[in-house]
This record gives structure tokens, C-alpha cells and sequence, in this order.
């Protein structure tokens, strides 16, 4: 099946482009890397009055730091595509749990057109840019005719595959604070690069006695989008993460989901399998840290 007739336009910049979006009053979407939108319009899922095309937008793609100490910040463009997030050496220092999580999504074709801020916007409750840039507590740049706006990740979504935009607006950027210390990524897929059945993400700062805080637990698919397990952090807080804690807190997880049942795994194999992989990410977590104290 191919797409309903559409019109085309391609925007030579941000302006032009929400302009365009306020134009058709909800009737266009924005074009970035196809692979999400191009698909729906293809199945028949949407019909749209008319995409733009914003690949060709200047200053959209580039990966940047800014200020330093408690203040730095990593600025990633919307447009910034997978595949050059997982060959930037800046995003490898920067944001190394990004681009561990870049490497989970799909295949080498999707990875060299999909984008960052593509993947943020269609929302999809099981996938890995949205978990990361949750955990990472992130913030995203918005533009329309009527001015920007940033909106906290934790805000991003009001349910599945439904981002907290206005049709006129586009996303320009996302902006990262100081990557946390150490971090984890445990994912459970049919295939590897398939969509997950569940994504757990930690991040964590450990103090040279050992104690562990600002521990976040990102959790991915078991939710109508990604969400963060704050009563099973709150119980890692000041802790050594021995083996009772990380148990208490597993089980705390529960808390925080909802699961769906779907082609790929049903809600209580879901909730069984939470508990199990957050606690092999906290495990990992503290592995990597006892092997950095031995460099
Ligand atoms: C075979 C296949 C396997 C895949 N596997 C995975 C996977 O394992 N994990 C995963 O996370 N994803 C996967 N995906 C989806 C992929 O990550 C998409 O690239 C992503 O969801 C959308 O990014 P995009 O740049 O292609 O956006 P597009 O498809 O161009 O757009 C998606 C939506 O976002 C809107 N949009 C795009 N950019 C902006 C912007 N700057 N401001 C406002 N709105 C915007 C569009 O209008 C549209 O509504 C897969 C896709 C395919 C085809």
C-alpha cells in the first residue's frame, strides 16, 4: 500500500516551518528522518494535508557543550540522527548512556535517517531515546510562530505516542545537564534491534565511602510511556547498593507500572521481568563502579 496524496514542502528554516505547521492548523506533520511517519502514511494509519521536509533547516544536527561545572550542558539538534550520535567522540564522552542506547535501536538503515528529536515526537512507549533522555533529565527545546518553550522530559508526553506539542510547534533541541557518574542499561527484545519488550535505565553517583545517590531507575514499556521508579530510588538513597537493597528496591519498581499486554509479551511476564532486569542494572551498576575504582 503507498500513501494518500500529500502536498510537499521543503523549509529552508525554523520559521518557515512553523509557519507552514500553523498554515494547515494541524492537517501537516513535520518530515525528519521518515521512519516512523513515512511507514504510518504508507499503512494508511494518518492522511495528512502536507509534510515539510526540515532535513534541509540549517543548524538542526550539530552535537555542542556549553558552561561548565554544575552549569555545563549538552546541546543536541533535533535533527541529529543515530547513526551520528553513535560516531560523535563528543556524544561518547558526554552522553555515553545515549549512545549506548542509540546502538539498541533498530537496524543500520533506520540508525542513518531516524533522529533524536523523530524518535522524542512519535512518543512510541517502548522506545530507547525517550527512556534515555528521561533518565538523563533532559529538556527539550520547542519553537512556534508564538514564541519557544522547553519542556522537562518528565513532561514530554501526555500518553502513548502523544507528545505535550502544539500542532504549530517543532522540536529544535534537546539539552542534557552533567552526565551522571555511572550508568546501566539492561533491555529485553525478541531480536536485537527489535522494539523492547522492556528497558530498564540507571544513573548514579557513588561517594568515595561508597554511598550511592541520586540513583534514577528509567523504565521503558511497561508504561504508556517511558517512567521513572522514584519510591524504589528513594530506598537507594545514601545506600552501599548491597544485594538487600537492590532487592527492595526491584521490588519496589512495581509501584511505578502499568503494563501493556501486546504482540509481544504479556502484562504479567512484563511485571514479572521488571524486578529481574532492574536489579541485573543496579548489579552492572555497581560492577562498573568497583572496576573504575581499580583503574
Ligand atoms: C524497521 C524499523 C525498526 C525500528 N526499530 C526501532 C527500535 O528498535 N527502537 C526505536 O526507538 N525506534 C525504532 N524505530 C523507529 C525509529 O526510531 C524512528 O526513526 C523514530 O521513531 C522517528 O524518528 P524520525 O526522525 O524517523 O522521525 P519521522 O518518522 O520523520 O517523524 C516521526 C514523528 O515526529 C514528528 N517530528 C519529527 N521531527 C520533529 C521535530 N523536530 N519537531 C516536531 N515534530 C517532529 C513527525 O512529524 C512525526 O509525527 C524503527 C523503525 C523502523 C522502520
Amino acid at each position: 500500500m503507498k500513501a494518500a496524496d500529500f502536498l510537499y514542502h521543503r523549509a529552508g528554516s525554523v520559521a518557515e516551518a512553523v509557519t507552514l505547521l500553523d498554515e494547515y492548523a494541524g492537517e501537516a506533520r513535520l518530515l525528519a528522518g521518515g521512519q516512523s511517519l513515512m511507514p504510518m502514511l504508507n499503512m494508511r494509519l494518518w492522511r495528512l494535508g502536507a509534510l515539510i521536509d526540515v532535513n534541509q533547516v540549517p543548524g538542526l544536527d550539530g552535537i555542542e557543550v556549553e558552561g561548565q561545572g554544575d552549569l555545563e550542558a549538552t546541546r543536541v539538534g533535533a535533527l541529529t540522527r543515530y547513526a551520528s550520535l553513535e560516531r560523535s567522540p563528543l556524544a561518547a564522552s558526554r552522553l555515553p548512556l545515549l549512545v549506548e542506547m542509540v546502538r539498541h535501536i533498530g537496524d543500520r538503515q533506520v540508525r542513518n535517517r531516524g533522529t533524536l528529536g523523530g524518535s522524542l515526537v512519535q512518543g512510541d512507549p517502548t522506545a530507547e531515546m525517550p527512556l534515555a533522555c528521561l533518565v538523563l533529565d533532559a529538556r527539550v527545546r520547542v519553537e512556534s510562530g508564538r514564541g519557544g518553550r522547553e519542556i522537562a522530559m518528565g513532561e514530554f508526553y501526555h500518553g502513548s505516542y502523544a507528545a505535550a506539542l502544539e500542532f504549530d510547534e517543532m522540536v529544535t533541541e534537546i539539552r542534557f545537564p552533567r552526565h551522571p557518574q555511572h550508568f546501566a542499561f539492561s533491555e529485553l527484545t525478541r531480536r536485537h534491534g527489535d522494539f523492547c519488550v522492556l528497558s530498564v535505565a540507571v544513573t548514579g553517583e557513588c561517594d568515595s565511602d561508597g554511598r550511592w545517590h541520586d540513583v534514577r531507575i528509567g523504565l521503558g514499556g511497561v508504561n504508556d510511556m517511558p517512567v521513572l521508579a522514584e519510591a524504589a530510588s528513594a530506598r537507594l538513597a545514601g545506600t552501599r547498593l548491597a544485594d538487600d537493597d537492590i532487592r527492595e528496591a526491584a521490588a519496589l519498581t512495581q509501584e511505578a507500572i502499568d503494563p501493556p499486554s501486546d504482540m509481544r509479551a504479556t502484562a504479567e511476564y512484563r511485571a514479572h521481568l521488571v524486578p529481574v532486569h532492574v536489579r541485573r542494572a543496579l548489579q552492572q551498576l555497581c560492577s562498573k563502579n568497583r572496576a573504575a575504582d581499580r583503574r
